[in-house]
């Protein structure tokens, strides 16, 4: 019975004694499916859907039936009415369809926060078996018929930037990697008063800006977590992403749509702009803003007054020492910096090397695929391709791979090069600013202790990711406690922070400036307490 089960009790609709009624739901279960035709018409956040829970004008005895018979199967029930499957049939969407509207791409951003407000309060009526089932169901069609490859290919070929393979681990990071609803921890305390629950609550509709350097998986990774933490999220896309970053919210759509999910849980705009962008900051419906990008976008985000996350730019060091693995830091330098050609902000953006090591180091990674330019009129020249008038990369430049930007100076070399590589003085600008293109600098220290100081001030209070290459346990404490970061790699390549090769769960919304750190589904959640007072207290 019901209140066996510890169940609240129950109206029976007709008088029909609750082990009757779940006996005839299993053997009405058990039978087959109506055919596609005969099925009746799914309206999603309507009674009845497999998903939906605790429909506050429903029928309580509904919910109590479905729960006990999704128990008894294991949840692998199908749904007679809504079209849950855990088939990923019918969802493609072909090159073609990418940027046409539907599947959470609308003409405006009203008509799309609109929809994803409705969204967002149908799912606030799913269980969390079903929050489960919809986000394992985003990492499942990403993952899928090809479509990792896909997207890969497409982001580097729409934005010109970074190297497809790299993005293809880059977008498996973010499927298999980002937490899901585990990450809510639910904190109680009891005592004389009762009982108290601190419970981790959505904030409704997000507004998530994202870059052009990781367009699609920021998409899943901030997808994953806004819809873990219960709210609905409204996209705003770098315009010279829109083609993939379309594709992969239709195809979170079409997935979402096949799970039962309420539609429009994810949805942007047909047309990205930046007019569309101040238009989701501005709304009312918008009730929390992440911003993944560049220091102009973090400030805007930040002084909407709203609720904010600002994931912005970094300027990673990287430290080695006298005491370190030379040979090990050469390689992993080589790796990191060069990984998706440097497009990562937490990529290796200038070594500063103890002097000791220094030419040893040096010629470390010229083995693993650095290739050194030492004529300073050579770099000059450099300079004079890569970076434009204001001071900064030049963005036809940034994420193009080492042989591409040699081309561009008249020197040819075969794809065994990932790495350009300079002595610089501490004040150059390839040292200053954050290139996102694989030129490394390298500049001398006398000392750990002054390169560690350096390291702090060319992060320049980012707080955002910083290696270290050292045995020495004292010194690796001292940088990590003075550089602050929020990513700290000890002996490994930048992405080891990503959990490429190190532990820890996976975040493309590294969120410094606002202090969210590592962004997962909590950061996207508001802590709620609900308090009962004098009962449930059982000690
Ligand atoms: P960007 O700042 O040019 O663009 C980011 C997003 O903001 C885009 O969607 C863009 O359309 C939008 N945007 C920018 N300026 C805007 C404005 N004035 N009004 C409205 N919208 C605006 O950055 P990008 O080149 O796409 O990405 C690279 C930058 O992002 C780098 O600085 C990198 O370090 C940073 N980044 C940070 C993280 C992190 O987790 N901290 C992750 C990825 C990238």
């Amino acid at each position: 019975t019901a209140a066996e089960a510890g169940l609240p009790p129950a109206k029976p609709k007709s008088g029909e004694p609750m082990s009757d009624l779940v006996a005839r739901i299993l053997a009405e279960s058990s039978s087959e499916a109506p055919a596609a035709d005969t099925k009746p018409a799914y309206v999603p956040g309507s009674k009845r859907c497999c998903w939906t829970k605790s429909d506050p004008n429903g029928d309580p005895i509904d919910d109590i039936v479905n729960d006990l018979v999704s128990q008894a199967l294991g949840d692998k029930k199908p749904c007679s009415v809504c079209p849950h499957s855990d088939s990923t049939d019918g969802v493609a969407v072909s090159d073609d369809e990418a940027t046409t509207l539907g599947d959470g791409v609308f003409a405006t951003m009203d008509e799309a926060i609109a929809a994803a407000e409705l969204a967002q309060r149908q799912y606030l009526f799913c269980t969390m078996a079903a929050r489960k089932q919809f986000i394992d169901g985003i990492r499942e069609v990403i993952l899928s018929n090809g479509t990792l490859e896909r997207i890969s290919h497409m982001a580097a070929e729409e934005t010109g930037m970074g190297n497809p393979a790299h993005k293809i681990i880059k977008n498996r990071l973010a499927c298999e990697k980002t937490p899901g609803i585990e990450d809510l921890t639910t904190a109680a305390v009891s005592g004389d008063d009762g009982l108290t629950l601190v419970e981790y609550s959505p904030f409704g509709v997000v507004g998530a800006i994202t870059p052009t350097t990781n367009p699609t998986e920021t998409i899943i990774c901030n997808s994953i977590g806004m819809l873990a933490a219960g709210n609905s999220a409204v996209f705003s896309v770098h315009p010279r992403a829109t083609k993939v970053s379309l594709l992969t919210i239709k195809l979170i759509n079409r997935k979402l749509a096949t799970l039962g999910a309420p539609a429009n849980l994810v949805v942007t705009v047909q047309t990205p702009s930046i007019d569309n962008t101040n238009a989701m900051m501005a709304h009312p419906k918008v009730r929390m803003l992440v911003a993944t990008g560049g220091p102009g976008i973090v400030r805007t985000v930040m002084s909407t007054g709203k609720k904010a996350i600002g994931a912005g730019a970094g300027n990673p060091p990287v430290v080695v020492d006298e005491t370190a693995d030379i040979e090990k830091a050469a390689r992993d330098i080589v790796n990191g910096c060069s990984f998706d050609n440097n497009l990562p902000c937490i990529a290796e953006k200038e070594v500063i090397a103890v002097n000791q090591i220094a030419d040893f180091l040096i010629s470390e990674m010229q083995k693993c695929g650095a290739y050194l330019i030492k004529d300073p009129a050579v770099v000059k020249q450099l300079e004079g391709v890569v970076i434009n008038e204001k001071g900064g990369p030049k963005t036809s430049c940034v994420g193009k791979s080492a042989a591409h930007l040699l081309g561009l100076i008249g020197i040819t070399v075969g794809d065994d090069v990932k790495v350009i590589l300079t002595e610089a003085d501490k004040d150059h600008v390839f040292v200053r600013e954050e290139l996102m293109m694989p030129v490394l600098p390298v500049v001398r220290a006398p000392s750990v202790d002054d390169a560690i100081d350096l390291a702090v001030e060319l992060e320049n209070g980012n707080r955002h990711t910083a290696m270290m290459h050292s045995t020495n346990v004292r010194k690796l404490t001292k940088m990590a406690k003075l550089i602050q970061t929020t990513i700290f790699v000890k002996n490994g390549p930048s992405y080891a922070g990503l959990a490429v090769g190190g532990e820890g769960y996976a975040t493309f919304t590294i969120a410094g400036p606002t202090g969210e750190g590592l962004t997962s589904p909590k950061s996207f959640a508001r802590k709620r307490k609900c308090v009962m007072v004098e009962a449930l207290n059982v000690r």
